[in-house]
């Protein structure tokens, strides 16, 4: 537009070429209106003017590169949205998946890389039901049984849930939410998916469900016994002597403490989760009530158990909640009884850090492995073996443990091997 502009772009050129150009044109390349760039051509001859013909020829060119210009561009703008997306997909925290029409992965992001344990590479290509196989609780293939991709009338969204073997060997719950995309007759073209690992909730729900169970159960158990003895010492046509009366009401006056420990617990572990625990802090001498609390459970667990209590003279005063203290102590060393079938030494033992004290219980029972270490202290859990079953327990006592522990600013943690034995510590 400017021909001083270009006159000066002329010299510029001549400068750095170091050829006599003499001439110059611009063509301006413009596309649907829109000007997309500038054309020099530069001449070295002073005499030759450019001809009408060379013009036009220039124009016609001019017009193709401006073509060429925004596609280039436009191509750049759709690559670079492109790698927005995909760099938006790989970075989900959920896992992502999309299928072609014939229900076969065509991306696969990183977190999808991380649940299923299959690399992007093996899994493009494949069949979504054989990468993602989810099963339902009898262990069939939810995709190839009743693919809800292929339901007639088809799904707008739907939502698979079901457990699925990762290839490094965990087993996962996982949901997935498919976004359909579907051609003018309701034809399948293909889908996104949403693949959430929910296993602990599945397991959070399954144990609420366990739970129930096992809290009737040993809800039921010490009603009954009570209900037992107080029918027969009732009797009308028996006379008891007294000792037989006497053990029988100390039966029923244990059952029944068992029956307000459990439901104590249950009240706590409710009111905890509604939020909150009241505390009354204050400071007191913690080696008699270590003392206390063994020696009650030391009187039932019978012959097999040897008790020692290990507290330096030193030992500073506490500032804690001495019930709910008493309930932690109690919770563990009862555990250590209960989870050391072939009896052993049971250690109560504090030691004084600098701003806090560090008591602990261990015992030389069963032990524990280290996934399950990382679970005790979770609500309701307990681990699935043999011991377990035989055991009563609602899986509240370590859950209830840590919160109380963790109310008054402490921590509570586990050290155990299997088979040798464990030691559980908390400060305060
Ligand atoms: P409960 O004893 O009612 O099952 P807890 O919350 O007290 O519930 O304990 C949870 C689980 O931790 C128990 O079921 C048991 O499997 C395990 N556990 C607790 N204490 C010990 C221990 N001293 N030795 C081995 N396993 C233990």
């Amino acid at each position: 537009d400017d021909r001083r502009a270009v006159g000066q772009r002329l010299q510029e050129v001549a400068a750095v070429t170091r050829l006599p150009l003499r001439q110059v044109i611009a063509l301006p390349l413009v596309f649907r209106q829109t000007r997309v760039g500038v054309i020099y051509v530069f001449r070295a001859a002073l005499n030759v003017a450019f001809t009408h013909e060379e013009q036009e020829l220039l124009k016609a060119f001019a017009e193709q590169a401006a073509i060429a210009v925004s596609n280039a561009r436009l191509y750049q703008s759709v690559l670079q949205d492109k790698q927005q997306l995909d760099a938006l997909i790989e970075q989900s925290a959920d896992g992502v998946m999309i299928l072609d029409g014939r229900w076969r992965i065509t991306t696969f992001n990183r977190a999808m890389e991380q649940l299923t344990g299959w690399p992007r590479d093996e899994a493009i290509g494949r069949p979504c039901a054989e990468v993602l196989a989810v099963t339902d609780a009898q262990g069939q293939n939810i995709c190839l049984v009743d693919c809800p991709l292929q339901r007639r009338p088809p799904l707008n969204n739907p939502i698979v849930e079901g457990w699925v073997d990762a290839r490094d060997g965990r087993r996962l719950y996982v949901q997935s939410r498919y976004a359909t995309q579907r051609g003018p007759q309701g034809e399948f073209l293909g889908a996104i998916a949403n693949v959430r690992d929910i296993t602990e909730q599945k397991i959070e729900a399954e144990m609420q469900n366990t739970f129930i169970s096992v809290i009737s159960h040993e809800l039921k158990t010490p009603v009954s016994i009570i209900k037992g003895y107080a029918e027969t010492l009732a009797r009308e046509d028996a006379s008891w002597d007294a000792t037989v009366l006497r053990d029988g009401l100390h039966v029923i006056s244990d059952e029944a403490d068992r029956l307000a420990l459990q439901i104590q617990g249950l009240l706590d572990a409710s009111r905890l989760q509604a939020g909150g625990m009241r505390l009354d802090l204050t400071d007191w001498p913690l080696p008699p009530l270590a003392a206390q609390v063994v020696e009650r459970i030391a009187a039932q667990a019978g012959q097999r158990f040897a008790f020692e209590l290990r507290f330096p003279d030193d030992f500073p005063a506490v500032h804690a909640d001495y019930e709910r203290t008493r309930q932690v102590l109690e919770n563990l060393v009862s555990n250590a009884v209960k989870y050391s079938p072939d009896g052993g030494t049971i250690r109560v033992a504090g030691r004084a850090g600098t701003d806090h004290a560090i008591v602990s219980v261990s015992d030389q029972g069963i032990g524990i492995s280290p996934e399950e270490q990382a679970k005790l202290f979770r609500r309701f859990y307990r681990i699935d073996n043999r011991l377990r079953r035989e055991t009563q327990g609602a899986g509240l006592g370590l859950f209830l443990s840590r919160a109380i522990v963790e109310a008054q600013g402490g921590r509570i943690w586990v050290d155990s091997q299997p088979g040798r034995g464990s030691r559980f510590s908390f400060t305060l």
